[in-house]
């Protein structure tokens, strides 16, 4: 994919995220590795229903600005995925609803947040990792999700939203929209008597569909 079209899908795929609701005002940001090691990201206090493809911002591989508009201020929770995954492809972080809700639930399990509820939700998501509170722009948080990222494609911020990583942008898109169809659901089963997937139906749905 050239860097024109990455820049039209990240504008694209914003505006589909905005106009559903998944995001709001300047809230949360997108980010897309070109070929040339260099990567895209939605500029700082830019929305995602309203982006222009030829101001969102080119970063080298370190996070230095390349060309376009200032980078956004968590730029450091992208650079740390790709750091620690040199697979992934784009990185997508959210204050979408449902999941910053979740991740403000005192109890949950930091190193799998969300029970096996449906098998999507295992195939996509996989272990969900809570990392802890840092106030906005901390780089302390920088280092609790490069710790994490080693072992999960998806972090939940704790009280802040998720952080997901993908193989490619639509594929980064579609693990967070799970992961937040996901936590609304664990809301919606909350104090209810709930049929969880099995341990041997996850195992299965593991080996079926490794990520
Ligand atoms: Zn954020």
């Amino acid at each position: 994919m050239s860097e024109q079209q990455l820049r039209d899908q990240i504008a694209e795929l914003g505006k589909s995220l905005y106009d559903r609701g998944i995001a709001h005002g300047s809230a949360g940001n997108i980010s897309a590795k070109l070929d040339d090691g260099n990567w895209l990201l939605t500029p700082t206090n830019s929305c995602l229903g309203r982006l222009d493809p030829s101001r969102i911002s080119k970063l080298d591989a370190s996070g230095r600005l390349v060309s376009g508009d200032p980078p956004s201020k968590e730029a450091f929770l992208h650079l740390a995925m790709y750091q620690e995954r040199p697979a992934s492809t784009a990185v997508v972080h959210l204050h979408s609803l449902h999941a910053v809700a979740v991740s403000c639930l005192a109890d949950i399990d930091p190193a799998n947040v969300f029970p096996p509820i449906t098998a999507y939700a295992v195939m996509q998501v996989g272990k969900l990792a809570l990392a802890p509170y840092y106030p906005p722009g901390d780089t302390s948080l920088a280092d609790a999700v490069r710790k994490l990222a080693t072992n999960h494609h998806a972090v939940l911020l704790a009280n802040h939203g998720p952080v997901v990583a993908g193989t490619s942008l639509s594929a980064a898109i579609n693990a967070i929209e799970e992961l937040e169809q996901t936590a609304h659901l664990m809301l919606l089963l909350q104090g209810r008597p709930t049929r969880l997937l099995t341990p041997e139906q996850v195992a299965d749905l593991n080996r079926r569909f490794p990520n």
